[in-house]
């Protein structure tokens, strides 16, 4: 099974993949054989599995997508990369991204943009765009994203495959090079909802090591996350955010959405319209608070422990501004720009502190809705399918505005999953799918896995 996709990914001509090695690769699944015979197998053993670029390796290198990581090689696994090592699955590499997952496309990764599998002349989405375009391309059976902003559930829906976004806390972020500390989270990409509940079966759990990882008394017990699939829908009530159907939604996706929900009602669910009024403003909040902690998080790369340094340098201080100009690519410094400046005196309070009472807010009309309206929120993962390559990578707003549905999710830290639902009106050099995002409450995680599991 490693040499099938180990000759897949050597063929392939996506740029899905940043770091292979292969007697790496062949040496973990050789061990995994042994566990058959040893009768210590699971169900994940001898499965491969890739990871986003984001999750440090032992063995492969951890770029972060980054000329400033070009060449590091971490000391130790990000603790999802040594679970999926102890079920005895099998990494195959890792996967190409938007740098520090900064971004829609994929298109900011210092070693280049990926093409999304079902039409080469559009984009796969991002950040995870690798993930994705592996994936669809069957280059890896499972793969790992992270999701910030929707950077699992975008580039799903764009390379027409599943994913899902934990409740923030339940998958360690120890390892996972950090962008946005308090959006960040790790999650599974595989083509169905129940291969995504193999997986989440063997990421979630509390980890010392993450200060904000939820304990089994916070809820984040292990849990087999297959139980519920198959679970009848009769009953089920899904709230339609009359915020997501509005003006900028085209009408190919809008379509492929609402034939979904259809299905859905024919599985017994009922469809209620429910608003979450304070959607538009997840962009500002989002692109405020997400740079801020990047700016932070990013204050580590100077040049002197590890990583890039600039070769010539006049004293100390010109070493750091030379080697961050160098290592960092546009977009990242953008955002630490940005960053530095909502945080600094005189301007902290006007957008920082705004951004973060917005954020509660946010938060609380998804809990509005699921009081007493709904038991999950059904919704489009993105206004449009995929753009073409190159026709918004100089222009970072109409990346932003693209992040519209799933920014709000991530701010209120909600569990969230994208499911391929279809395809888009045009076709150019192919077909560019639409995916449908399924938004639960705090933990509902098995419960958002039964209902995708159920769509045909
Ligand atoms: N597109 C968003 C951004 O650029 C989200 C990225 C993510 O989820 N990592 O920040």
């Amino acid at each position: 099974l490693t040499r099938h996709y180990l000759d897949r990914i050597a063929a392939s001509q996506h740029n899905a993949f940043l770091h292979v090695d292969a007697e790496l690769s062949l040496a973990q699944a050789k061990a995994a054989d042994a566990r058959f015979a040893e009768g210590s197998a699971g169900p994940l053993t001898g499965i491969p599995i890739a990871h986003k670029d984001i999750f440090v390796t032992k063995g492969w290198r951890s770029t972060a997508a980054s000329k400033m990581l070009g060449n590091y090689v971490s000391p130790f696994d990000a603790t999802v990369v040594t679970k999926f090592g102890d079920a005895g699955m099998v990494t195959l590499g890792k996967l190409n991204c938007d740098e520090f997952a900064m971004g829609s496309a994929n298109e900011n990764s210092a070693f280049g943009a990926v093409q999304n599998p079902w039409d080469t002349l559009a984009v796969p989405g991002g950040s995870s765009g690798g993930s994705a375009a592996a994936i669809a391309a069957r280059l890896a059976p499972a793969a790992t994203g992270t999701d910030t902003g929707g950077s699992i559930r975008q580039p799903a829906a764009f390379c027409g495959i599943t994913g899902i976004k934990p409740t923030y806390g339940r998958v360690s972020r120890f390892g996972m090079i950090a962008f946005a500390s308090s959006l960040d989270q790790g999650g599974p990409m595989a083509r169905t909802a129940e291969d995504c509940a193999l997986l989440l079966n063997e990421m979630v759990g509390f980890d010392e090591r993450d200060s904000t990882s939820l304990t089994a008394e916070q809820g984040n017990a292990r849990e087999d996350f297959t139980r519920e699939l198959n679970q009848p829908l009769t009953g089920l009530r899904i709230g339609v955010p009359k915020e997501y159907f509005g003006e900028g939604l085209a009408a190919d996706v809008e379509q492929a959405v609402r034939a979904a929900l259809d299905q859905f009602v024919k599985l017994g669910a009922t469809l209620v319209e429910i608003s979450l009024p304070k959607t538009s403003l997840s962009i500002p909040v989002y692109y405020i608070i997400a740079p801020a902690e990047a700016s932070s998080n990013l204050s580590r790369f100077d040049g002197v422990r590890y990583g890039y340094r600039t070769p010539e340098y006049k004293d100390l201080q010109d070493m750091y501004k030379k080697t961050r100009a160098e290592g960092f690519g546009k977009e990242v410094q953008r955002r630490i720009m940005v960053g530095t400046y909502v945080l600094c005196h005189g301007y902290y309070d006007a957008y920082y502190v705004q951004a973060q009472k917005i954020r509660r807010l946010i938060a609380d009309d998804f809990q509005a809705a699921f009081k007493d309206k709904c038991d999950v929120i059904m919704g489009p993962v993105a206004p449009t399918v995929a753009w073409d390559l190159g026709s918004k990578s100089d222009d970072p707003v109409a990346n932003y505005l693209a992040d519209i549905f799933t920014l709000s999710t991530s701010l209120a830290g909600l569990p969230g999953m994208s499911i391929p639902v279809g395809f888009g009106a045009g076709e150019k050099n192919g077909k560019r799918p639409v995916g449908l995002q399924i938004i639960g409450n705090y933990f509902a995680e098995a419960k958002l896995l039964n209902i995708a599991h159920q769509y045909q």
